[in-house]
């Protein structure tokens, strides 16, 4: 059993486990796990035996940080270290390119990915910087038309549409989605357990009923693939709910694509959507 401390910036009363993850100290537990386990131990031990130690459990604290630090993760060193690679070996060897994109932007895409961190489209798809302007969520939901709810996505495609004027809207799905499996399992009504993440997702829920009407006797991994799937078709829809991106349309200016990244078998599927759905075309 854990003893409390007093968390040195809220003041408030935490664990010392949800103290030391906060500080980013638990996020290589794979390295030192064990000597870091025995060592919570044994101050948990030392404060419930002697409440006055504090100041020695404490130090205690401070000692097993430091340790742990010598071996975690270094944030900060990877962003310096990546941050020099891109420069040397990408912005450093394109000047024209950086140079033009310096003068603005006039990327051809408009992508909706997940937030996954798996399924990047400028690594999947070779997108380069300029070539693709992104909205990234959870489960590359786009929401159905509302000024209130998802302006923030709201503001995304009109910018993308009417500023940039972007030919092709591509809204990706990939295997394996969390967010997707999430749609699946939650209730469809009653109270939520999440703050966000249930009524995020919801914004599919044509696509979980579909797939419950139609395979909803299929085992539940191969529910959450047709899903993943068909949550990027409902996406498609919602985006004909804006009228810009409806004018666009029907001026042949802007076409709507969906896609599927499986990133189990290393395969993308790729499919239109001219006012109907066609058949899947695997690339
Ligand atoms: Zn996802």
């Amino acid at each position: 059993m854990l003893k409390m401390a007093t968390h040195p910036l809220h003041g408030c009363v935490i664990s010392i486990p949800t103290m030391l993850k906060s500080h980013g100290i638990l996020q290589r537990r794979d390295m030192a796990t064990d000597s870091y386990e025995e060592a919570i131990a044994g101050l948990s031990k030392l404060l419930s035996v002697k409440g006055e130690l504090a100041p020695v459990a404490a130090a205690k604290v401070g000692q097993i940080t430091a340790d742990l630090q010598i071996e975690s993760f270094d944030p900060i060193e990877k962003i310096k270290t990546g941050f020099s690679h891109f420069k040397r070996e990408k912005y450093e060897k394109n000047p024209a390119l950086y140079s033009e994109l310096s003068k603005g932007q006039s990327p051809k895409f408009m992508v909706f990915a997940c937030s996954d961190s798996r399924v990047c489209p400028s690594h999947i798809l070779g997108f380069q910087p300029g070539d693709a302007f992104m909205v990234r969520n959870i489960a590359n939901m786009v929401p159905a038309y509302d000024k209130i709810r998802y302006s923030g996505v709201g503001a995304a495609i009109e910018y993308a549409v009417l500023h940039l004027k972007v030919e092709t809207i591509v809204v990706i799905g990939h295997s394996c989605c969390g967010g997707i499996k999430g749609l699946m399992s939650f209730p469809d009504d009653g109270p939520t357990s999440t703050d966000f993440i249930e009524d995020w997702v919801k914004i599919c829920l044509p696509a979980k009923s579909k797939v419950k009407a139609e395979c909803g006797d299929t085992p539940f991994p191969e529910q959450c693939t047709t899903c993943e799937k068909e949550a990027v078709n409902v996406s498609l829809g919602n985006l004909l709910t804006y009228p810009f991106v409806r004018e666009g349309l029907v001026k042949k200016t802007l076409s709507l694509k969906g896609g599927y990244y499986d990133f189990v078998s290393g395969s993308f599927e790729l499919w239109g959507l001219q006012f109907g759905l066609s058949p899947a075309l695997s690339v």
